[in-house]
């Protein structure tokens, strides 16, 4: 049956390194028999300048109906003056929230040719293979009541609420001891329950699991010493789990122990494992349209969509090879080259990783 898969490109940089992976998809269509249909539509500033909206219904209901979607990225100064509803990173939140993408798996893997880019030494992080399983779609990032008001004495007041119920923790909680029990069988959930009512419920729920998964070893940390133990001993985790504005933060630290955001793919999915994926980085204004963008998160996203939604894990490992064999071919983009080397551009970096699906 034919697949559909829906492409939201964003802004910035989201058109360059989305371009790409989608010569790698049509690459995989057309010569390796994956059967699926692309589509495209609109979503974040790109959206807003089209239709006054960050995520027009349109984009919603073929979203809806799709079996996978590529995202690139959102946002740009220039939307940055816009009333709140009509930000691009709302466009994000909405979309991720309206098809309950609850599991977002950010996997922060070291591959060996870039040891030397990490601003961590390369005993500390060689082989670096970890999983962040961060909650996405509720904690501080979407409860309610939010907003900035006046005191009676007339100071304005910013707040926001941390909110988590059982079975939020529940189903990320599972999401996170099944990802743990296919790896190492490494559980390591992460809150601050010292501090935190909401996280002491957190801790109690991932206790309860971990009856349900006698194989795998569950243990806690506290946030602050987990982002100390990141950049420590990164080696230490196997899989961690987490609520949205720690996992957000965290993920963000292992990124670069990778030695750049441009090589970090994401996947984040619902309860039947139809999801949304998509580089962890930004729309990074600052290079857009100059060709010098990573597209290897993107692709690699790619990767991680034939894997857990088209249940295609031959053409997954494929795609990763492919990567794997530029970087041995020595190709690199700014971001991922040592100082003074000679690097390649976005198009050519994409071009590479097609001609190497064929190797
Ligand atoms: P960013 O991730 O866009 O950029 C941070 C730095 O990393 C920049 O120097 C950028 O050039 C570099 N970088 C990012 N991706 C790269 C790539 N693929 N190749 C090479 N270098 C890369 O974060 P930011 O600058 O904080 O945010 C810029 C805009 O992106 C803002 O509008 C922000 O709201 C938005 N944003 C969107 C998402 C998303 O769509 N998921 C995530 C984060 C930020």
């Amino acid at each position: 049956m034919t697949r559909k898969v829906l492409v939201l490109p964003g802004d910035g940089i989201g058109q360059e390194i989305v371009a790409e992976a989608v010569k790698v998809l049509e690459h995989l269509r057309s010569r390796c028999g994956l059967d699926v249909a692309v589509e495209h539509g609109l979503i974040g500033g790109a959206a807003v300048d089209a239709h006054g909206a960050p995520l027009p219904e349109e984009t919603l209901t073929r979203a809806r109906a799709a079996d996978g979607i590529l995202l690139g990225a959102v946002g740009g100064p220039q939307y940055d003056t816009l009333d709140r509803p009509l930000r691009p990173e709302r466009g994000l939140l909405a979309i991720r929230s309206e098809l309950e993408l609850f599991g977002n798996l950010r996997p922060a893997i070291l591959y060996p040719q870039l040891a030397a880019s990490s601003a961590l030494r390369p005993e500390v992080v060689a082989g670096l293979d970890l999983m962040i399983v961060r909650e996405l779609t509720g904690g501080i990032y979407f409860g309610e009541p939010r907003g900035i008001r006046t005191l009676d004495n007339g100071e304005r007041q910013g707040y926001n609420t941390l909110v988590y119920s059982e079975s939020e923790i529940e189903r990320i909680g599972r999401l996170a001891f099944e990802t743990a029990r296919k790896r190492s069988g490494r559980l390591c959930s992460v809150d601050k329950a010292n501090v935190l009512e909401v996280t002491e419920l957190w801790r109690e729920v991932m206790d309860r699991l971990a009856a349900d998964y006698p194989d795998v070893e569950l243990s806690h940390m506290y946030v602050d010493n987990a982002a100390m133990q990141l950049v420590r001993s990164p080696k230490q985790f196997d899989v961690i789990v987490t609520g949205n504005m720690f996992g957000d933060i965290l993920s963000d630290c292992a990124a670069m122990l990778t030695g750049s955001i441009g090589m970090l793919p994401s996947a984040s999915l619902d309860r039947h494992g139809r999801g949304m994926y998509e580089p962890v980085h930004g729309s990074a204004p600052d290079i857009a349209g100059q060709d010098r963008a990573n597209p290897l998160a993107t692709i690699l996203s790619v990767a991680m969509m034939l894997r857990y939604s088209l249940g295609e894990g031959a053409l997954a490992d494929r795609v990763e090879r492919a990567v794997g064999r530029v970087l041995d071919d020595g190709l690199r983009t700014p971001d991922i080259a040592a100082e003074g080397a000679r690097t390649v551009g976005t198009r050519a970096m994409g071009d590479a990783v097609v001609q190497a699906l064929d190797d």
